[in-house]
């Protein structure tokens, strides 16, 4: 009750900057300042000992001088480190930038006041780009302990409201509040995690007394975040599969069966057969299914998703399979129609560019319930398109589908048919738990056998010439190679090679009539794209040049290299993904990642992780590592980005796996949460804003 009155009958808060306040930081009622966190602390109460270094929670100040500089690392990666001594220990501080200034403005002998945060690097304590001050006598240390920082804007900086006045207005709250905060979890969970009781924590969280106590509050905080998180995704998975009657579909008849036994072109990995039980018993379990298969590129997706719209058919009931691309759709059906063979099934294919004279049988045959399978692109949710008996639906390579897109599928049958959403874009499991908390997921964690390592190598523009030898012994080999592009108009201001600039090298490089060269790209119609994809997979061409049109699914296996140029415009899911071309075939294949030598090192980093891992979700959790999961490729498009305030996905995966997992156990039973010792629990969900999406808009 307290936590809910409005930010402007806070003393010293008033009309005028509760609306700077809400404006700004989202904060309308006393609870939002409250979990307005500073983003550090300062810890002004003394010089520190380097001895005292324990944790890296917090800043701190030391006074010393610098005894040496030296540089170390050549090039791009080379770094400045000053080794600093506060009279007793020494500790390195290092520089990646601005060495040059460091050089000619900080002396050794001088007497400094070192100011940051130490961080751990192989087991020694380090300091990075810390702020530094000549040491004078009479700044002598401030009386506060560890100072909270907050972060405001320009334009509350205007109202006077900057980090020292929320400081003091936060003050004002907790002393008006401390005591009577209610505590959110169970007593039992408090003692078990020995977690630092809701008042406390959020004391501490603002004014700690020791970095010790901060470390303990922040836990608190954290663990609190994501397991009421957690809670919140698992409750409403509950209710879903309460709420909606799934279709059954119990009999694994003779179309199945059939296929099983004499149509199967190879046996199926232990990860296929796994995940397919995971499905059937779903999908007779008379709960709607809501499942995600994740399973990395070439992992056998298509087989399973064949398996599934056969146990479908022979319950009599129809399906589809839906792409974001007409290459990607064609391509499906066209791999269904061959493993289906002889057996008496009905296959068809609805994109953009069917015919109007082909169109209408298919639509017909999809209203009457005579024809049980369609593979298409976004044309299957055109409002003409309407199914008798629509039990299952596959969507492949889901991020690609906007979120309402994918609900259209829905209200394309009276009952929901069960979902199935393939994705080739491992997300880490940590993400997933978090952005697609409330789904089913089954994973393909094991290739076909046979397969060889793909090489990946990072080279530079500078060594186009040996690239183009090793191309031309390829193609000498018979094998084929693809060249990917990132953009398809040149930019000015960047000097990337650009598709039709790469076209003409290539042609000089690689001239007819010995060489004959494919070109694909967006802008394209699609039944040239189609006629030249054709030519290559033919083999009537040796090379083909894209823009990224070809990331998805596109199948040839005498293709055998892939070189992607400006490779550090590409986020590393979509490198493993074009990666994934090419190793389809038993010949060793090859990835060349071409890059300009000006790389940054972020950019330098990301393209090692390309050579040093094939693994999809392992390159999925270093990119996770590196760039934090606002720019994951994926999440962006989930439409659940979640504000956490204090928990950090990128450091905390441990604690969201932890939280999860005392989240299900909590649910299970108890899932109403009706125990007495769940009544905050329960109190908290009922809390709880009103979802303004509907959970069908998730999958
Ligand atoms: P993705 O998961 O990327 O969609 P595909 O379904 O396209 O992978 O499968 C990649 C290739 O592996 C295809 O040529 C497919 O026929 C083949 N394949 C799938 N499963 C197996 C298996 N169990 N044994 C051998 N080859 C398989
Ligand atoms: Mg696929």
């Amino acid at each position: 009750m307290i936590l809910n009155k409005d930010i402007q009958y806070l003393p010293g808060v008033g009309p005028r900057k509760a609306e700077v306040l809400s404006k700004e930081l989202g904060v309308f009622k006393y609870r939002d300042l409250l979990y307005y966190f500073p983003y550090r602390h300062i810890d002004r109460s003394r010089f520190y000992q380097l001895s005292e270094l324990v944790s890296d929670t917090h800043y701190l100040q030391i006074r010393g001088s610098f005894k040496t500089f030296s540089t170390v690392g050549k090039a791009r990666n080379q770094r400045l480190v000053g080794v600093f001594s506060d009279g007793n220990q020494q500790i390195d501080v290092v520089w990646f930038k601005g060495i040059k200034y460091i050089l000619q403005n900080i002396k050794p002998g001088v007497e400094y006041v070192l100011f940051g945060k130490p961080s751990r690097y192989q087991n020694d304590w380090n300091f990075v780009h810390p702020e530094l001050e000549v040491y004078r006598p009479s700044q002598g240390p401030v009386t506060v302990n560890l100072q909270p920082m907050y972060l405001t804007s320009e334009k509350m900086k205007n109202e006077y409201l900057n980090s020292k006045a929320i400081l003091k207005l936060q003050k004002q709250m907790l002393d008006e509040l401390y005591g009577q905060i209610p505590e959110s979890l169970p007593d039992y969970m408090i003692r078990k995690l020995k977690l630092m009781p809701l008042n406390d924590a959020l004391l501490a969280i603002h004014f700690p007394e020791s970095a010790q106590q901060l470390e303990k509050a922040r836990f608190r905080l954290k663990f609190e975040e994501l397991f009421l998180l957690q809670l919140q995704l698992l409750h409403r998975k509950n209710l879903r599969t309460q709420e909606n009657i799934g279709i059954p579909l119990e009999k694994v008849g003779k179309l199945f069966l059939q296929f099983y036994q004499e149509h199967l072109p190879f046996s199926l990995t232990g990860a296929q057969k796994r995940v397919i039980k995971e499905i059937r018993a779903d999908l007779k379990s008379g709960k709607q299914m809501n499942r995600l298969l994740q399973g990395d590129v070439g992992s056998g997706k298509t087989m399973v998703a064949l398996m599934c719209m056969l146990l479908a058919i022979d319950n009599d009931y129809q399906t589809c399979l839906m792409a974001p691309t007409e290459i990607l759709a064609t391509q499906h059906y066209h791999s269904l129609k061959k493993f289906l063979g002889e057996l008496p099934v009905q296959i068809e294919l609805l994109t953009g560019s069917t015919k109007k004279k082909d169109r209408v049988p298919i639509l017909s045959g999809l209203e009457e319930g005579s024809l049980p399978i369609i593979v298409g692109t976004h044309a299957l949710l055109e409002e003409t398109v309407n199914f008798k008996k629509l039990g299952l639906v596959i969507i492949d390579e889901q991020h690609r589908f906007g979120v309402a897109q994918r609900a259209r599928l829905w209200t394309k049958s009276n009952l929901f048919p069960h979902v199935l959403v393939m994705t080739a874009t491992p997300i880490p499991r940590t993400l997933h738990m978090t952005f697609y908390g409330d789904l089913d997921v089954s994973v393909i964690d094991e290739l076909p056998p046979g397969r060889k390592p793909i090489i990946t190598r990072h080279i530079y523009d500078s060594k186009r010439l040996e690239l183009i030898g090793f191309m031309r012994k390829q193609i000498q080999a018979g094998r084929q190679i693809y060249i990917v592009y990132p953009l398809i108009k040149e930019s000015e201001k960047m000097d990337y090679k650009d598709l039709e600039d790469g076209f003409q090298s290539i042609l000089r490089d690689f001239p007819p009539p010995n060489y004959q060269v494919s070109v694909v790209h967006g802008k394209m119609k699609a039944e040239d794209k189609e006629f030249e994809m054709q030519r290559f997979k033919r083999g009537e061409t040796q090379i083909l040049l894209a823009t990224t049109v070809i990331e998805v699914g596109v199948d040839v296996p005498n293709a055998t290299v892939m070189i992607i140029e400006s490779a550090e415009r590409f986020g590393l899911s979509q490198l493993h993904q074009l990666r994934g071309r090419v190793g389809r075939g038993g010949e060793q294949s090859y990835c060349l990642l071409v890059s300009s030598y000006a790389l940054s090192d972020e950019g330098r980093k990301r393209l090692q992780i390309m050579v040093d891992s094939n693994d999809g979700f392992e390159i999925a959790e270093q990119d996770l590592k590196l760039r934090g999961p606002g720019d994951m490729d994926g999440t962006q498009q989930s439409g659940l980005a979640f504000d956490l305030k204090i928990a950090n996905l990128r450091q905390d995966g441990q604690l969201v796996e932890y939280a999860r997992g005392f989240a299900e156990k909590i649910l299970n039973h108890d899932p109403n949460l009706s125990a007495t010792h769940h009544a905050r629990l329960k109190h908290y969900l009922n809390d709880q804003p009103i979802q303004t999406f509907n959970w069908r808009d998730i999958s």
